[in-house]
């Protein structure tokens, strides 16, 4: 049943939470929270499991389309499936957040399998191996890339804005707090992306945190998630992005806890697998894959 409901939603050029139970998809929606009518001007929000990693892909109202983060090498297939499975094969805007594996592990395969657009990446320097093969893959693919701070503007229209909140320093004594931020508003809802940043890069910030989705700073560890900062974030739904027995003991107990103090809207892709959220600007939607 829901099948054909959602070729029908096809058919007919509706995008959204929906759209996951394609016959390709590998989601099944096991959970569902909040409800509206998705219609082509939906915002959909994917966190993407990959196991202990980042990969964020959205589907902007404009049509245009974002990756944040693309997962260790080895998810690299799989984002590259589920981003074609959506039926896509240009993505406008890929942003490294920084330069860790866990982050830019699988970019090089979707950089390599997608026709892509504007390239971001923060100042930061690194020797590894994963780095400077996905710097080759860019060149190859004679792309630039734009360095990602405080101020850049992705995407400035009437109800749609995109833009960077971090990092605002130029040197940090940790990778993490290179972690590109970026702040989704799209009519009054609105979406943080953190990246890995950490205390010391969050708690720099001036221009508003405030909103409605967190993807929660590097996957749940307590030194990147403060009472200070969610108190400023004030966030209805959080995410968080993490390997199911990963070694560095994701999520700490005390980022849940913190997190329950706002909201008991907590997701995580070890447990709830693959997350997508959709908003039309003013209601939003969440479903899961378990
Ligand atoms: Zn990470």
């Amino acid at each position: 049943m829901k099948k054909i409901l959602f070729s029908l939603l096809l058919l007919i050029g509706v995008s959204g939470c929906t759209q996951l139970n394609l016959d390709t998809s590998k989601v099944d929606v096991q959970e569902k929270e909040g409800s509206f009518t998705p219609n082509e001007n939906t915002l959909v929000a994917h966190f993407i499991d990959v196991g202990q990693g980042d990969a964020n892909f959205l589907e902007l109202p404009n049509g245009d389309v974002m990756l944040i983060d693309a997962g260790i090498a080895s998810s690299g297939d799989d984002i590259v499936e589920y981003i074609k499975d959506l039926g896509y094969t240009d993505i406008d805007y890929v942003i490294a957040t920084h330069p860790h594996a866990d982050h830019i592990g699988g970019m090089s395969e979707v950089i390599e399998a997608f026709d892509v657009g504007t390239i971001y990446m923060p100042k930061a320097v690194s020797t590894s191996k994963t780095y400077e093969n996905l710097l080759e893959t860019i060149k190859e693919k004679g792309k630039s890339i734009h360095t990602g701070r405080e101020g850049v503007e992705v995407l400035n229209e009437d109800n749609l804005t995109i833009e960077m909140l971090a990092p605002v320093s130029e040197d940090y004594s940790n990778l993490n707090d290179y972690s590109i931020v970026l702040k989704i508003t799209y009519g009054d809802v609105s979406f943080l992306y953190t990246g890995d940043a950490e205390e010391t890069s969050l708690s720099e910030i001036t221009k508003d945190l405030s909103a409605d989705v967190l993807k929660v700073g590097h996957h749940g560890s307590d030194t990147s998630t403060t009472d200070e900062f969610l108190a400023k974030v004030n966030p209805s739904y959080a995410v968080i992005s993490v390997g199911e027995g990963n070694s560095y003991g994701h999520p700490a107990e005390s980022t849940i806890n913190l997190l329950k103090e706002y909201t008991n809207s907590i997701y995580r892709t070890d447990l709830n697998g693959t997350v997508v959220i959709c908003s039309d600007g003013v209601n939003i939607e969440v479903e899961t894959e378990r």
